[in-house]
Formats: structure tokens, C-alpha cells, sequence
């Protein structure tokens, strides 16, 4: 590996204390490298390179930074192959899953490219004084990102995209099973012109400490987040020492509902999508199936065909759709939810036995007959397994999707659009797949209700995650 020191003010160098922790490779359980581990000595290195890199950069007009970030989206597009191996590596999902993701990383700086130069304001007048009122936004100040290991590249870009686009530097705190692409990402900012101090990277064992040593100092104005709703609900008291503004990108427990009514191909392909992509380790995995008892019988002969056909093995070899499990403790987990739900009650239709051997494998799995006091009812999965229950009356399943304190993303399939779009209203989820597996996107909102987050990443509303709105009263 060519970069496994930290990354700050535009440089890589061990850690203070010289520490390092290692980075496994899930497909064969060997070491893939050996990382610095930042210390509250680094931490406070990466604020004052980036205490002292603010001004310049947030002086820069909106074109300068926007060019630097289209810079980073060509060279980062040139090299999708580089990174999606290097994430193969380092967290087991298949090539393909890898590909996509490296390739919707890169779609943020594009995205922010072109949001950089769209920061708005207004002119108002007061109605009693006749004063203007000019309102506009400025870079709210240092942002700390803590990114998760479940998409190495996308969390990081998702996050330090729309920070620079708004003029915001940032230290990045990412995942310890998977920080060597985020580390690999920065010689390729180099390249593209961003400033030294602008972003740094402080991989460490020492998460807790060294994010509550920068939220705790006064020139981080910004704490984002994405990762288990336990850290996130953590965070967010730390932030009220400093009354940080924070986004919280958090755990989900998606429903996908099938309708009697749906073209169950389509719903199959999309629930393939839902369930499977990155091996069920995304937030926005379908957690819960409801099927149409109309449906169920042909629905699950169709989806576990297609589940049937995948190919478990190393991500990095060919026609493999399903790599490894992160580590182990995620295998384990998922492999108790499985025997769980199966004491319970439910059928096993494919999979459901943890294979011998090294790697943190765990087969593409189907179950029905789901019980209501199964763990995965309520527990995100985060693993290839699709849990199936059944409905027939549309009011009773909008009540059982709701039934969760998560409120991420939902999803349903209809051949009657009117239906879907009623149903979607009701679901108290802040994003909806209609006939769709698949929600992220970087030109949209992503973020959730209720106990799955704060704030919005993407689209518009992300950049706005990075800015403050000042107004200046003007005697005109
Ligand atoms: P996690 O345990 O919450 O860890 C996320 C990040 O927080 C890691 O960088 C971790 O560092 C760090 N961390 C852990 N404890 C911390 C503390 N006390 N203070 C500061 N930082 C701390 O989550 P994960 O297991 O990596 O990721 C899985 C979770 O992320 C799932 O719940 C999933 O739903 C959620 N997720 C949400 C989204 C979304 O957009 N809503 C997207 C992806 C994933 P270490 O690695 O060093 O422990």
C-alpha cells in the first residue's frame, strides 16, 4: 500500500506517538497494511493546518474552488479501477458493487462543481424601518467528518465536497477497518489544486478521543456524521458543549413492500438491488419485505432464483456478485439474526449456513414466515439476508413499515402509480424508492427522519449543511 500515514497540512507522516493499527483483508483474513494512529497531538496538527488554510481558500471565488472540484471528479473517473480494487481490498464487497460505488463518489465533485458557483441569497425590504435586508451564506468554518467502512470512498466525498465547495476545510476521521481509499484520495486532491491544510485525514483506534478533542475546540463549527445511530446520538451531545452544527447520516430499517398489483420481475430486479448491493452493508438496505399474500409464493420463487444465481467468493475475482462480510463480529451478527428468526419460526428458502474456511463469508440467504418478535424485525441486518413477511390490507402494512424509531428510506413496488404516490405520503421515511432499489443520488436530498438523522447530504441541501446564513440589515 502506497499510503498508510496520516494526511496533514498536504503531507503524509506517522503519528505523534508513532502508533499503528492494522488493516485486514475480509476475503482471507491477512494483513493489508499497517496505519498511522492519530493521536489528540495530531488532532490538534490537522486544526491549526486547516485554521490556517481557511481564509485563503474560503477568499477564493466560487470559481476557483468549483474548477479544483471538477479537476477532482476527471482524475478521480480516470482512475475508477484503482480505487474500486483498493475498496475491494480493504472491505470485501464484489469488483462491480466496488466500481459503482467509486464512480458515485466521484459524481460529488462533479455535482459540487457545479453547486460551488450556486450559493444564493435575497434582498428583502423591512416593512417598518424600509431598511434592506441582505441575507447570504458564508463557509460556516472548520468542518470534522467521521465516515463509516461501509462505502470507503462515497461517505468521504459526500461529505468533503460540498464542505469545499462552500469554502469550508476539513478533517476527516474515517473508518478503522477501511481508511487506506480515503488516504489514497488525497494525492489525487493534490493534483487537482486543493491547498494544503484544506483536507486532512487522521485514521486512529482512538476515534472517541481525538473527534471529542476537535468538536471541542472553537474553530470546528461543523460535525458531520454518518454511522450507527448509537455513535451519532453520542456525538450530538458533544456537540451541544460546543453548540455544533451538526448532520447525522444514521442507521435505517427500510421496508420494501410488494403490492399485489406490481410487476413482480421489475420488483424482484429492485428488491436484488435493495438487498444485495454492497452485500446488504448499506443503511439503506431493505430490511423488512412485505409481500402481497396475493403474490407471495410467486414473488419469492422469482427473487430467490435470482439470489440463487449469485456467486460468493473473493470481490476481486470475476462474475462474483457477493464478497465477504467486513470482519467478523458483522458475520457473526448476521449469522445470529439468521439462527434467531429461524428458532422462531421462519423458514429457511435459500442459504442460512455459515461456511468454514477464512474470509468473513456469509451466503445470500431468503427467509419467510418471518415472526413479529424476531430480532431482524427490528435490528439492521447488514448482511445478504432478505427477510420476508406477507400483508393483505394496505393500511396494516403503512403501519407495520412505520412501526420502527428509524426512518431512512423506503421502498414499494405498484402498477398503479396514483396508489404509489398516495402511499409514499405515508410512509414516515425521508426518502422513497416508487418502483425503485435504488435512491442515492448525488443531485438529491439523502438523509432520513425520526432516529436515522439530521440534515441532508447531496443535492442542495448539502452544501447548506456547510454554510451560515448571515443577514446584514443595510440603511440603504
Ligand atoms: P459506527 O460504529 O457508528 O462507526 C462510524 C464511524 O464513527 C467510524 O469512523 C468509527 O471509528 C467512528 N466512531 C466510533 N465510535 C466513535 C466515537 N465514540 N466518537 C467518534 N467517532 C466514533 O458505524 P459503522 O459500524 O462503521 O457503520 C455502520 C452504520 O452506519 C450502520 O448503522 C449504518 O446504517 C450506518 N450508515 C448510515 C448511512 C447513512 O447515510 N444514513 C450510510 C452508511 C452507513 P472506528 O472505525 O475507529 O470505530
Amino acid at each position: 500500500m502506497d499510503h498508510t500515514d496520516l494526511y496533514i497540512d498536504g503531507a503524509f507522516r506517522p503519528a505523534s506517538d508513532g502508533g499503528r493499527f492494522d488493516v485486514l483483508n475480509p476475503a482471507d483474513e491477512t494483513v493489508l497494511a499497517s496505519v498511522a494512529s492519530a493521536t489528540t497531538a495530531d488532532a490538534d496538527a490537522a486544526l491549526d493546518a486547516a485554521g490556517a488554510a481557511f481564509a485563503e481558500w474560503a477568499g477564493r471565488t466560487p470559481r476557483a474552488r468549483s474548477q479544483i472540484l471538477r479537476r477532482a471528479f476527471e482524475l478521480m473517473t480516470e482512475r475508477i479501477d484503482e480505487f474500486a480494487r483498493l475498496i475491494t481490498l480493504e472491505n470485501g464487497k464484489a469488483l462491480s458493487d466496488a466500481k459503482g460505488e467509486a464512480a458515485y463518489a466521484a459524481e460529488f465533485f462533479r455535482w459540487y462543481a457545479e453547486e460551488a458557483v450556486r450559493a444564493e441569497g435575497h434582498l428583502g425590504h423591512a416593512p417598518a424601518s424600509g431598511a434592506r435586508i441582505l441575507v447570504h451564506q458564508k463557509p460556516a468554518g472548520i468542518a470534522v467528518l467521521v465516515t463509516p467502512w461501509n462505502f470507503p470512498a462515497a461517505m468521504g466525498t459526500r461529505k468533503i465536497a460540498p464542505a469545499l465547495a462552500a469554502g469550508c476545510p476539513v478533517i476527516i476521521k474515517p473508518a478503522s477497518e477501511t481508511p487506506l481509499t480515503m488516504l489514497a484520495l488525497m494525492p489525487l486532491l493534490e493534483e487537482a489544486g486543493v491547498p494544503k491544510g484544506i483536507v486532512n485525514v487522521l485514521p486512529s483506534r482512538s476515534s472517541g478521543t481525538i473527534v471529542a478533542r476537535m468538536m471541542g475546540d472553537p474553530r470546528v463549527r461543523v460535525i458531520s456524521f454518518t454511522g450507527s445511530t448509537e455513535v451519532g446520538r453520542k456525538l450530538l451531545h458533544t456537540a451541544a458543549d460546543t453548540i455544533l452544527k451538526p448532520a447525522m447520516e444514521l442507521g435505517g430499517n427500510a421496508p420494501f413492500i410488494v403490492f399485489e398489483d406490481a410487476d413482480l420481475e421489475a420488483a424482484a430486479d429492485g428488491l436484488m438491488v435493495a438487498k444485495m448491493r454492497n452485500g446488504g452493508e448499506a443503511c439503506t438496505a431493505a430490511n423488512r419485505i412485505y409481500v402481497h399474500k396475493a403474490v407471495e409464493e410467486r414473488f419469492t420463487e422469482i427473487f430467490t432464483a435470482k439470489m440463487a444465481a449469485l456467486k460468493m467468493g473473493n470481490g476481486l475475482d470475476d462474475g462474483v456478485g457477493l464478497g465477504p462480510l467486513v470482519n467478523a463480529d458483522t458475520r457473526d451478527k448476521v449469522a445470529g439474526f439468521v439462527d434467531d428468526a429461524v428458532a422462531k419460526g421462519a423458514t429457511v428458502r435459500l442459504g442460512g449456513e455459515r461456511p468454514g474456511g477464512t474470509g468473513f463469508y456469509y451466503p445470500a440467504t431468503v427467509l419467510t414466515g418471518i415472526t413479529p418478535n424476531a430480532l431482524l424485525v427490528d435490528d439492521e441486518i447488514f448482511g445478504p439476508v432478505a427477510a420476508i413477511q406477507t400483508f393483505d390490507d394496505e393500511a396494516d402494512v403503512i403501519a407495520r413499515a412505520n412501526d420502527t424509531e428509524y426512518g431512512l428510506v423506503a421502498y414499494l413496488y405498484t402498477g398503479d402509480f396514483k396508489r404509489g404516490l398516495k402511499v409514499s405520503e405515508t410512509l414516515d421515511y425521508g426518502m422513497i424508492g416508487l418502483n425503485r432499489g435504488l435512491v442515492s443520488d448525488p443531485a438529491a436530498p439523502f438523509g432520513g427522519t425520526k432516529q436515522s438523522g439530521l440534515g441532508r447530504e447531496g443535492g442542495k441541501e448539502g452544501m447548506a449543511e456547510f454554510m451560515e446564513t448571515q443577514y446584514i440589515s443595510a440603511a440603504w
